[in-house]
């Protein structure tokens, strides 16, 4: 039977989608770059690196083609031995990022409420570790102040992986992107900040920088007698200038997808059975995603259920993260180090509603009242 009712929303309504603003300044730039032959290694990935440390307020900005690429370089340089711990409930690329680089993986718990990696979790984990690398899950920065007592106590570095964090603060009010011996942001498309594809590398140690500068040009310092196998990481010119342009609104947007955020907790505030990601007090949350874990028994509906049924009136949601890393085909041969009650039980609750910092606060508001209906007939 087809069902022939008209959908809430005649239009998709989609989970992310990038905020590029192609004005005329962004026409007359990218014209430019592509008649100056400067397609890459020009002054414009310089620039925004140089603009990204500023508003970072961190000593070093390296720019990459990808995170991906940039935690692979990161590991690299850092010539660590053993077995890199991450937290399962994340999205693949930071498992993968350490198996490229040679290191065997620790899955780690993260924490109910935070959804972040969970320092008690990683404590019996640590001895012969190569390192730990937080992510700042959907914009909520890591507990940053016990994981980095625990990598200090043992003597490894504190990697973050920020690829959600652009524009979130640490508790004390700092930017994400200076307190991880490096971090690590992603500019992909569903990002807070893109440049298309890209990535970069932020850090306050000077001769790390240095090297991975070197390594994203293939180990090359430029006498073509490469010191270590490096890789192409490098940002286009393009991609750089994109960066520039969207650093210049930045704060303006991520003001707007704070709101956008609060207006869908506000929309659903009070409904039995859903449940929003705690931010510790003073931090900040970039908004990467909006996460919402469904609690069947209480809300009346699966996860799944709700998904479906958002679907159908053409809301599309994710289920981020599910499977959680553990459980992917690629690293069912990682050997389980740790029971991860926290991260299953999160991938097969949350849900990912859709938010972008362009988003008509009208659609957040619709979408809430289409939540409640639905929870109303449940
Ligand atoms: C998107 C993402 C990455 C990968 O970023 P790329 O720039 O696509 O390589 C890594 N880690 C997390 C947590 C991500 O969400």
């Amino acid at each position: 039977m087809t069902d022939l009712s008209p959908r809430r929303f005649p239009e998709l309504v989609p989970m992310a989608r990038p905020t590029v603003e192609a004005d005329a300044e962004m026409e007359l730039a990218v014209k430019e770059i592509l008649q100056s032959g400067m397609l890459t290694n020009g002054r414009y990935v310089r620039e925004f690196e140089e603009a990204a440390g500023a508003y970072l307020d961190v000593g070093h900005v390296v720019a990459v083609s990808s995170c991906t690429t940039g935690l692979m370089l990161v590991l690299r340089c850092l010539e660590l031995t053993g077995d890199v711990i991450v937290p399962s409930f994340t999205f693949m690329a930071s498992g993968h990022a350490i198996d490229w680089a040679g290191h065997g993986i620790r899955f780690a718990d993260s924490n109910p409420r935070t959804w972040t990696l969970d320092p008690d979790a990683v404590a019996p984990l640590l001895p012969g570790a190569a390192a730990v690398l937080g992510v700042h899950t959907f914009g909520v920065p890591c507990d940053t102040g016990p994981l980095r007592e625990l990598c200090d106590s043992h003597g490894i570095p504190l990697i973050f992986d920020a690829a959600h964090g652009f524009g979130s603060r640490y508790r004390d009010g700092t930017m994400v992107g200076g307190k991880g011996v490096a971090e690590v942001f992603s500019l992909s498309p569903t990002k807070t900040l893109s440049t298309g594809e890209g990535g970069l590398i932020t850090t306050n140690d000077a001769a790390l920088a240095a090297k991975l500068r070197m390594a994203r040009e293939y180990g090359n310092p430029g006498d073509y007698d490469s010191r270590f196998a490096g890789l192409n990481g490098r940002m286009t010119e393009v991609s750089g200038f994109m960066g520039v342009h969207a650093l210049k609104r930045f704060s303006h947007w991520i003001g707007v997808r704070r709101s956008l955020a609060d207006r869908y907790r506000s929309g659903l505030d009070g409904l039995p059975g859903l449940e929003f990601q705690a931010i510790p007090a003073g931090a900040a949350s970039s908004y990467k995603d909006l996460g919402i874990r469904v609690d069947a028994a209480h809300f009346g509906m699966s996860r799944d259920a709700l998904a479906e049924r958002l679907g159908r009136e053409n809301v599309s949601t994710r289920k981020y993260f599910s499977p959680a890393m553990h459980q992917q085909t690629a690293y069912r041969d990682v050997p389980a180090v740790a029971e991860l009650p926290v991260t299953e039980e999160l991938a097969s609750s949350m849900i990912t509603l859709p938010l972008y910092s362009h988003m008509p606060a009208r659609v957040v508001g619709e979408i809430c009242d289409l939540i409640r209906e639905i929870h109303a007939t449940a």
